[in-house]
């Protein structure tokens, strides 16, 4: 019998929701910790506290940004267990390299990693029998920021084919209906894809044009946000052909031409 405790991170914000969800995977006997957060001496405290009577096998990181991994190589030292992920990152130092399929032994059960490229090129989920840990790969309660547009559509659908049941999101609460949030995602990124190529046949000419016309109502703390994923769907849009893109700076005001196949 697994039990999945959260131990919510006191780091709560516009990028973070409520806070960082770390968790506790156990079998009573032997337990393996998944995103320790950022380095809070008081959260520290509580995981240590939470694991209780199991014996600690290994601590997990799913990315290396800054409210997930950079308390793991503190927290494996504590414990004195091995620190995994994908790949070294800003505070971040692997004892072991994890690929995808590679297992996480915790005793008598086993997490085995799966790489889902698109929010970060180093992210993994976790699956244990129809659980998967989800990072923020998928979010609970909002959608995801993505560095690689094309890839994360590929995740997102290798997710869906393997078909875990419940999800468990590094923000946001627990996701009971696995395959219809996923579906969801999908569905939320075609509906963007749609709504930019539509804002520049209307006649937006520059990255500003297109956030104006597809972000109107986000909020200023998220603007640079937004031009970063509008940005980043271009380039997927653009390398699917489906959009010519003549570059004319990083700025979301410099003279882009956008112009529609
Ligand atoms: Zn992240």
């Amino acid at each position: 019998m697994i039990r999945i405790r959260r131990v919510l991170a006191p780091n709560p914000g516009p990028y973070t929701g409520p806070g960082t969800n770390t968790y506790l995977v156990s079998d009573g006997v032997s337990a393996v910790v998944i995103d320790p957060g950022p380095i809070i001496e008081s959260h520290l405290r509580t995981i240590v506290r939470e694991l209780g009577d199991a014996e600690p096998a290994a601590v997990v990181v799913t990315h290396t940004h800054p409210d997930h991994a950079p308390a793991a190589n503190p927290l494996g030292e504590r414990l004195n267990v091995p620190v995994l992920g994908h790949s070294p990152g800003p505070g971040f130092r692997p004892d072991r390299r994890l690929a995808d399929g590679d297992e996480i032994e915790g005793g008598a059960f086993s997490l085995i990693a799966v790489h889902t490229p698109g929010h970060a090129a180093d992210h993994l989920c976790f699956l244990i029998g129809d659980v998967l840990f989800t990072g923020d790969h998928i979010m609970g309660g909002s959608t995801v920021v993505i560095e690689d547009g094309a890839a994360y559509m590929r995740s997102l659908q290798r997710v869906l084919d393997l078909g875990p049941e419940r999800l468990y999101p590094g923000h946001g609460d627990e996701i009971p209906d696995a395959a219809d949030a996923v579906r969801e995602y999908i569905e939320h990124r075609r509906a963007r894809e749609l709504q930019i190529l539509d804002a520049i046949g209307a006649g937006a000419e520059t990255v500003r044009d297109v956030v104006d016309a597809v972000y109107a109502d986000v909020a200023p703390v998220l603007r640079p946000a937004a031009t970063r994923q509008v940005m980043v769907q271009l380039e997927k849009l653009e390398s699917e052909g489906r959009v010519r893109w003549a570059p004319g700076g990083a700025d979301e005001a410099a003279g882009l031409t956008l112009v529609e196949e």
